[in-house]
């Protein structure tokens, strides 16, 4: 018997490298050795963007797109639309009665986000506040032994660990309390130096044009003290040299060493980079070419059926432990 794995992604409409590189590709690798339950967490939009709900079928559809193109393969996994999978809601409504306002104010992501967003503490909604309790019913609805994460993730993790406990001592035992697998995942950069991010403009595309890439990188960050060919540079902290990381790794101890003397001159090291990345995208480009919307539609519908049947079980077994009405 394989162990279960849950693991989610917003669906933002165009998945970047850095997600890429950060989850998609593992997920990939899993497949060969879990049961993966692979979720679109539409809901998980919301919390931050109530406004554009218009768009959001497409970006659902744009980002499945995506997944399938990097080789996640719908007949190994189940690919689910969190929204088309009401028992999430309830389980969160009952999770939520289970954490206090304090404990979900000390998350430390939640800081992050709010930073980034711009935003002031107290401006924060109910549901935002609360979205580690949803990721905790996405993840407990499904069982997993395993759930994949990054170092950045442990926190949420930890509180679904601890709800998971909690529900078991006062309900009985129902849930495994999901261990992380931390996979490698490097820190991907915006070409501006920044985390890398679509709502900071500057995140590279799996479904990028050649061109659209050759100016993104063209625009990239890089050592600020190096001018001109000659110039010794600092290829740590470099956004083009972690991109070589990346996609060409084969050359980075040469590209390394030529940055580091001189002989190597941004203009061309940026040329390299592009084609580079390029090379690596042209796959992921055709194999997209060839995905309909509507082929994407029935893929979604049927993963969100078998996702349903699981989750609508455990629920069944919730409400009975939990002396509920039913
Ligand atoms: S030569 Fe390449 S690695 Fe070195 S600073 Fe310029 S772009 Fe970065």
């Amino acid at each position: 018997m394989k162990k279960r794995i849950l693991s989610g992604l917003r669906p933002t409409g165009k998945v970047h490298i850095g997600n890429y590189f950060g989850a998609l590709s593992n997920w990939v690798k899993f497949q060969k050795e879990y049961e993966c339950f692979f979720e679109v967490a539409d809901w998980h939009v919301l919390t931050t963007d109530i406004e554009h709900t218009d768009i959001m079928q497409q970006q659902i559809i744009e980002t499945v797109k995506d997944w399938l193109a990097v080789g996640i393969d719908p007949e190994k996994a189940v690919v689910f639309v969190q929204s088309g999978v009401k028992e999430h809601a309830e389980f969160h409504l009952l999770l939520s009665m289970l954490v206090s306002v304090p404990r979900l104010q000390r998350n430390p992501t939640l800081k992050e986000q709010i930073r980034d967003l711009g935003k002031e503490e107290e401006k924060i909604s109910y549901g935002h506040l609360g979205y580690p309790v949803l990721q905790t019913a996405d993840i407990l609805l499904y069982k997993p032994e395993k759930v994949p994460v990054g170092e950045d993730q442990l926190p949420h993790l930890e509180l679904s660990r601890e709800l998971a406990r909690r529900f078991n001592t006062l309900f009985g035992e129902t849930f495994p309390v999901p261990e992380p697998i931390l996979s490698y995942a490097p820190r991907v950069p915006g070409i501006d130096g920044r985390k890398m991010s679509k709502s900071l403009n500057n995140a590279i595309f799996l479904s990028d044009t050649e061109q659209e890439v050759e100016s993104k990188i063209r625009k990239a960050f890089t050592d600020p003290k190096k001018i001109r060919l000659g110039d010794p540079g600092h290829p740590d902290g470099c956004v083009v040299f972690a991109y070589h990381n990346l996609v060409n790794k084969e050359e980075v101890p040469d590209i390394r060493k030529n940055c580091e003397s001189g002989k190597l001159g941004c203009v061309e090291c940026k040329k390299n980079c592009a084609f580079e990345m390029n090379e690596f995208l042209n796959p992921i480009r055709e194999r997209r070419k060839n995905l309909s919307d509507d082929f994407i539609r029935e893929i979604l519908k049927q993963g969100t059926e078998k996702a349903k049947e699981f989750a609508s079980n455990t629920m069944r077994e919730v409400r009975e432990k939990m002396n509920l009405w039913r």
